[in-house]
């Protein structure tokens, strides 16, 4: 994103200018979203001249590519961000953000900040998205699968507890039990 030149706030703190900034951000990526590079970032921010350098909020739109986390189909989503961040003068340890040597406040890195914030970690295209079979890959949204993973869970159950008892044989009769490990 190109610097916005702030000399003239500065010199005059308490005044404060409204701008327009609409460029791509290249690089927005988690492993399931992005931003496409082709697509701008729209952004309308408020510089306010204070103290401590030039203080910056307003809102961020803009479009997310996402896979779905659960049948990875590609959707897209509008997003829509408020932020509010000081771009401090001479930074100290807790500042983020500071202004260029000549005095141009470039959003770039706040916008990126922002953006990647909102990106979901685990994004579903919608709510109660059915997700893929895991033993035939089916979409169940579509109804691809054909119910074969429907088992009785309490088989399961006793599958396990027998598994246990085998693994450990004739171990003496320790706890006076008497154990039936003989079923197979
Ligand atoms: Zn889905
Ligand atoms: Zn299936």
């Amino acid at each position: 994103m190109r610097g916005i030149d702030v000399r003239d706030l500065l010199e005059s703190p308490g005044s404060s200018r409204v701008v327009h900034v609409q460029e791509p951000v290249p690089g927005l990526r988690t492993e399931l979203a992005d931003v496409p590079e082709d697509t701008p970032i729209a952004a309308d921010l408020t510089l306010e001249s204070v103290v401590e350098g030039i203080f910056v909020r307003g809102s961020l739109e803009g479009r997310f590519t996402m896979r779905c986390a659960r049948c990875l189909k590609t959707f897209e989503r509008d997003f829509d961000v408020e932020m509010a961040e000081l771009v401090a003068r001479e930074p100290g340890p807790d500042d983020d953000y500071a202004l260029e040597p000549d005095l141009t406040l470039d959003p770039e890195p706040i916008v990126r900040d922002a953006v990647v914030l909102e990106m979901p970690f685990s994004p579903l295209c919608r709510p109660d998205c059915l997700g893929l079979c895991e033993i035939c890959g089916g979409d169940r949204n579509l109804g691809e699968c054909p119910g074969h993973e429907v088992t009785d869970p309490r088989w399961d159950a006793l599958d396990v507890l027998l598994n246990h008892l085998d693994a450990r044989p004739d171990e003496g009769p320790s706890d006076g039990g008497d154990r039936t490990t003989t079923i197979r």
